[in-house]
């Protein structure tokens, strides 16, 4: 392809450094120009219609022409564009959101803690889960266990609990304190003549082993994603939830669940927790929180952390963390607003609704011979191409992890690493 100079692909080539992507081939090939968003369709600078099958990084759960959610983002900016949140002050749409979210949680939480990313909610909690333990006098227990093709984020700690080798080489990561352990995807890790029985038994003892080898007195948390959507939607097998957290509360060990991803509707409850009976400690949430039409994240905290906050910071004489736009007034305006939609067109039920076909239509397309396997759950779902043959080799590049069908425009030669949408 040419690309014209001055053109919007030239400048772009020109100055900016664009995330998950081949820098060299970029410089050849150039950008795909996103110029405009209609429901679930997006389209390009040259007026190409894409349908948006996973909606943009999983985020625009309400499409791309969501009215209200201008207008509640324009009314705020009108009345306060940005205040902060440190030392104490406050602005009415992130109580109000706090409110509503520690209303909506799982299991019962007691605070809420806002940021701007999923990663910053996750470095966040990897923060408390060390700071917990100072507090509470047990700083030998900091380690933290992930899981191997986990996405937990890019940000320095959340990196290192991502299990994924291109988070980690040439970067120095994973830092020190993070554990990796086994990844409960059974097609893929399942060995050869394993029954789906025998390997769950096999992911929860791993981590187990893990436990006892470092000693039970060094680990701090365990993190997981509901479903590990990044690394291929590998939805675990039943009863692994419910193994793991027997281990993990014999072993005092708190859970944090990520649902960067999961929350808000998309495995057919409001929470991955829910749909898998997950009772963790800490959760973190972002993407369709706002339905991504402002950046927003949240780290809910139950009251056992959170007193653990109370009393150190009483002894430091604050709590030393934060993000200058953390509650910010716009984007907390904008949630609200969207769990308000969720609420009144009863997104959660339509999921549920309209799962059944969707998975019907999956297992359909997972017949294909080229296809290993389909999965999924409620509006996620995945088909894992195999190279040829039976085997469970990763396909590349145009592999595993789509949650729906992903817009792949005509102009996009840059594949999206296998196993690696999100
Ligand atoms: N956690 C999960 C489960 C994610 O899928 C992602 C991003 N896709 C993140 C964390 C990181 O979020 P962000 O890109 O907003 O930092």
């Amino acid at each position: 392809m040419t690309i014209r100079a001055n053109s919007i692909q030239a400048r772009d080539i020109a100055h900016v450094l664009h995330p998950y992507t081949n820098a060299s081939l970029h410089e050849k090939i150039g950008p795909l120009v996103i110029a405009r968003g209609e429901g679930i369709y997006v389209f390009d600078d040259e007026g190409n219609r894409y349908i948006e099958g996973s909606s943009g990084l999983f985020c625009a759960s309400l499409g791309f022409s969501e009215e209200r959610l201008v207008e509640a983002a324009t009314r705020q900016m009108r009345k306060l564009p940005f205040y902060h949140s440190f030392g104490g002050k406050t602005n009415e749409p992130s109580v109000e959101l706090a409110e509503r979210l520690i209303a909506l949680a799982p299991t019962p939480m007691s605070k809420v803690f806002f940021a701007n990313s999923g990663s910053e909610a996750n470095d966040t909690a990897v923060k408390l889960v060390w700071y917990y333990h100072n507090a509470i006098g047990k700083p030998q227990k900091k380690k933290i266990i992930s899981r191997i093709r986990a996405y937990h984020g890019v940000t320095v700690a959340s990196a290192s609990l991502t299990g994924l080798p291109n988070n980690h080489r040439d970067f120095d990561l994973p830092i020190a304190r993070i554990l990796h352990t086994e990844c409960p995807g059974f097609y893929r890790f399942g060995l050869p003549g394993e029954s789906e029985e025998a390997f769950v038994p096999r992911c929860v003892r791993s981590p187990e082993d893990l436990i006892e080898r470092e000693g039970a007195d060094t680990i701090g948390a365990f993190f997981a994603e509901p479903i590990m959507v990044s690394g291929g939607c590998i939805v675990p097998p039943p009863t692994y939830y419910e193994k793991i957290q027997a281990v993990l509360k014999k072993h005092d060990i708190l859970l944090i669940a990520d649902e960067v991803i999961c929350g808000f509707g998309r495995t057919g409850a409001m929470f991955g927790c829910e749909t898998f009976g997950i009772e963790p400690d800490m959760i973190s949430m972002a993407k369709q929180l706002s339905a991504a039409y402002q950046p927003i994240s949240a780290l809910m905290i139950n009251e056992k952390i959170y007193r653990a906050i109370v009393s150190e910071s009483a002894t430091i004489g604050t709590f030393g963390h934060g993000f200058t736009y953390g509650g910010h007034p716009v984007p907390a305006a904008v949630a609200l607003e969207t769990l308000r939609i969720y609420e009144e067109r009863d997104i959660v039920g339509h999921v549920r609704r309209v799962a059944p076909a969707f998975e019907d239509g999956l297992k359909k397309l997972g017949q294909h011979p080229i296809v290993g396997e389909a999965r999924g759950k409620g509006q996620g779902d995945t088909q894992e191409f195999r190279p040829g043959g039976r085997g469970r080799r990763l396909c590349r590049p145009a592999g595993a992890g789509a949650w729906g069908a992903h817009a792949v425009p005509r102009r996009q030669r840059q594949p999206m690493p296998a196993a690696h949408h999100h």
